[in-house]
């Protein structure tokens, strides 16, 4: 496949992703607004072991959240761009930030989370995918992404 090629803003860090991820969520939760000083951000569930990274390195910096779960974020070392995220310490799962993708249009939201902190002024599409909080994987993730998380055992 064509694969989906990133990198920071200093351009150390660049990676690709072997294949699409299993689902991609759009997080309105505080945190998020608050690490990224934006509205929301977009986050891509895949496999560690499906980023390739091509150059650069990585510095982990773990971050406080409301549910004390770990998260841990993983920045270019020079500019300080946020890659991705190790949420709830699971070494195989990564959340990738999608506006680091060349190609971030081609990763649509597939479900709205925390939408209960949106900005009012956030309109979301008709028919998307939208939650208060949290929702069942097992009834909204396609089955052939269910399998891929399924047998990463997370
Ligand atoms: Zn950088
Ligand atoms: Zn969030």
């Amino acid at each position: 496949m064509d694969m989906l090629h990133g990198a920071c803003a200093c351009g150390d860090v660049r990676f690709r992703l072997s294949s699409m991820p299993m689902f991609v969520h759009c997080c309105h939760c505080r945190d998020c607004q608050r690490q990224t000083g934006s509205a929301f951000v977009l986050n891509a569930l895949i496999e560690t072991d499906r980023i390739h990274l091509d150059s650069g390195t990585l510095s982990r910096v773990p971050l406080p959240t409301a549910s004390g779960r770990p998260h841990d974020v993983y920045r270019c070392p020079a500019c300080q761009t946020a890659l991705w995220s190790d949420y709830g310490g699971r070494p195989g799962l990564r959340f990738v930030r999608v506006g680091t993708l060349e190609e971030s249009a081609r990763l649509v939201p597939d479900a709205h989370i925390f939408t209960r902190s949106k900005l009012p002024w956030v309109v979301l599409p008709p028919g998307a995918f939208a939650f208060e909080v949290y929702y069942d994987q097992a009834k909204l993730w396609p089955p052939e992404s269910l399998a891929r998380r399924h047998a990463l055992g997370v």
